[in-house]
């Protein structure tokens, strides 16, 4: 049964203006994958960063390229993804639309949910965060007040006044759970200094306090720091995770740095192997993405999956968050759709 790929734009905006350490946005330019096999359609999101090198643009030139060359047969994931990353070796993302649409069509062919079809059934799932991104200390007093129902808080640090800033979301979120990331703000005195005050807040652990690139640094810091460092911008995929020995506790897994479903499970198993966490994360994406990732909650110990409930409007619907609680949709594949009969993206 051939299967055909359609994909198309697809902006998001947040509901506020979403600041971290490199910069602030509110509308973000994602692309929409379908892949219809005549009966189904698979339903799969692209949500590029520049950081790795990709923009809706570069998603769309590359899924042109493999569009009729690759045989997107959801039952040979496996070749699928081998033969995805020989075409598309630095194109996470676009990879990972493919690679999310082949899960959902995958399970809409045998009628099961994806967490049911990877035999995830019956784990228990960590509550996800919510992010407060940089803003004013207003805002920020505002944006810590609208997230009362979330049990966890990630706080976005790597600027000046951040610590302030922390102890500001520590006093008014009165007492909830706190952890930060830094993504790569600091230099390696500030992270040394700061880390401490953090700790202080309440704060449980600390995310790329550093630059990427800087292990050593990185490696140091771990030694000195009295809480757990978890990296994201220094881990894309699961062949990285050897050479971070010594320099991390935990590691943040996204499906659009690693390259889908597939990879992610892969770097699950490793990170296990090698003895460090795992946090699963997310870009600003739609209830497409995000759902794809909380399929694969039972296997994680934090969940930063939070995308879709940062947005004014999410097209789609998939999972329910409830006091910070993933709820599945029972449906087969990612059990994701367009939100409203009609005027959703059509499919
Ligand atoms: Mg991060």
């Amino acid at each position: 049964m051939s299967v055909a790929l359609e994909f198309e734009p697809l902006v998001l905006r947040t509901r506020d203006p979403f600041g971290i350490a490199r910069g602030t946005h509110q509308t973000f330019e994602n692309v929409l994958v379908r892949l219809r096999d005549g009966t189904h359609v698979g339903w799969g999101e692209a949500a590029p960063s520049r950081r790795y090198g990709e923009d809706a643009a570069s998603v769309q030139a590359a899924l042109t390229r493999v569009r009729g060359r690759i045989d997107l047969d959801p039952f040979a994931l496996e070749v699928c993804e081998r033969e995805l990353a020989r075409a598309l070796p630095e194109d996470g993302a676009a990879r990972a639309a493919l690679d999310i649409a082949l899960h959902d069509l995958l399970g809409k062919r045998v009628g099961l949910p994806l967490f049911r079809l990877l035999g995830l059934e019956r784990l228990e799932a960590p509550p996800t965060s919510f992010t407060i991104g940089i803003a004013s200390r207003e805002e920020t007093r505002r944006k810590t007040a609208a997230a009362a129902s979330y049990p966890i808080l990630k706080v976005k640090v790597g600027f000046p006044g951040d610590v302030e800033a922390v102890r500001e979301v520590a006093r008014s979120s009165g007492g909830k759970r706190l952890v930060a990331d830094a993504n790569e703000g600091w230099s390696r005195e500030e992270a040394l200094e700061r880390i401490p005050l953090l700790r202080d807040c309440g704060v449980e652990w600390i995310e790329q306090p550093l630059p990427a690139g800087d292990l050593e640094g990185l490696r140091r810091l771990r030694e000195q720091s009295p809480i757990p460092i978890v990296l994201d911008e220094s881990v894309r995929r699961a062949a990285d995770l050897p050479g971070l020995a010594g320099c991390a506790d935990g590691i943040n897994i996204k499906l659009m740095k690693c390259g889908g479903i597939r990879e992610a499970l892969r770097m699950i198993h490793v990170a296990r192997a090698l003895g460090l966490k795992i946090l699963m994360g997310c870009m600003i994406e739609s209830s497409i993405a995000c759902t794809a990732a909380a399929h694969l909650a039972g296997l994680l110990d934090w969940a930063d999956l939070d995308g879709a409930a940062l947005l004014a409007e999410d097209p789609f619907e998939g999972m329910r968050l409830e006091g910070g609680r993933m709820r599945l949709p029972e449906g087969p594949g990612l059990g994701v759709g367009p939100r409203g009969p009609a005027n959703g993206p059509g499919g």
